[in-house]
Formats: C-alpha cells, sequence, structure tokens
C-alpha cells in the first residue's frame, strides 16, 4: 500500500484529533511518516512596534519547536520533519514531489458559505496534488 505518508499539520487543536487516523494507516501501512507545517511569508514591514523585531523568525522558530514535539509523539525522525515558508499548498505539493509522498493526510472544517466559496486549505491541497490525499473531516466548531 503505501510507502511515504506527509501529514499535513497546522499545528492547532485540531491536529490531536488526525493523529488517531495518521497513526492507525501508518500502522496498516507500515508507511515512513513525514510531517510538515507550512508558515505563510509575513508582509515586509516591521513589527518593532509591538516589540517583535523579527516575527516570521518567531513564527517559524515555534513551528520548529511545535512539529519537533508533534514528531516525538510520532515517532517521525528530525530529517523527516519539514517546516517550510512560503503558500501553503504549493510548499505541500512540492514537498510532497520531492520526497516520493504516495499519501497526503490533512485535516478539514466541512465549510460552508463564504469559505467554501474561497476554497480551503484541504481543497487546494487535494486539488493538483500528484498523489492520493486523506482528508480527515474535522469536528464541527462550536
Ligand atoms: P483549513 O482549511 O485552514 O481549516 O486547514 C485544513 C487542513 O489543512 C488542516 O487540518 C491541515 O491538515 C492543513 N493545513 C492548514 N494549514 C496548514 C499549514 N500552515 N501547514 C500545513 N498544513 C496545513
Amino acid at each position: 500500500m503505501y510507502k511515504k505518508i506527509l501529514f499535513a499539520t497546522d499545528l492547532s487543536d485540531d491536529t490531536e484529533y488526525v493523529l488517531n487516523k495518521v497513526r492507525a494507516m501508518c500502522d496498516f501501512t507500515k508507511a515512513q511518516l513525514n510531517v510538515i507545517h507550512v508558515v505563510e511569508p509575513m508582509p515586509g514591514y516591521s513589527y518593532a512596534y509591538l516589540g517583535i523585531e523579527d516575527i516570521e523568525g518567531q513564527l517559524i522558530e515555534e513551528a520548529r519547536t511545535a512539529l519537533s514535539k508533534l514528531s516525538t509523539e510520532l515517532s517521525v525522525e528530525p530529517q523527516n520533519q519539514w517546516v517550510e515558508v512560503g503558500p501553503t499548498k504549493s510548499k505541500i505539493h512540492a514537498v510532497a514531489k520531492n520526497i516520493g509522498a504516495d499519501l497526503i493526510i490533512c485535516g478539514s472544517h466541512g465549510r460552508h458559505g463564504l469559505s467554501l466559496l474561497l476554497g480551503s486549505t484541504a481543497n487546494a491541497i487535494l486539488h493538483g496534488s500528484s498523489c492520493d490525499v486523506l482528508v480527515v473531516r474535522l469536528p464541527e466548531e462550536q
């Protein structure tokens, strides 16, 4: 079955919900697990007035720390942990292609209305992916 799985996480509380399914899929397939979080680039103006010199750098550092903690829970080796900076969809597709992933796992809120029209991240990942995508439906937001 699948040999290389890429789990895309926004590092939110929802991650915990998807984890069980990621674990089950890895147990079932014996695939190698990779995890990715993408930091969207910040507009290039100064946040010094907030007392923050390098907000993007801080976001990257925080993402690395959080992804590493998650990776420990999932037994993902450091070389299979990806923190990328750029547009979420294209970075996930690029890493999936580079590592030869045959399955991407992500979550999705079954949104309606405007967010559906604009398209969710899950939609964006699904469309244009060259491998299978498992979209885990997240519980409704309260
Ligand atoms: P969203 O449409 O923002 O609710 O995101 C749906 C799913 O896309 C999340 O559950 C994650 O699996 C994935 N995702 C969203 N944002 C990111 C991100 N910055 N990096 C990696 N995966 C993400």
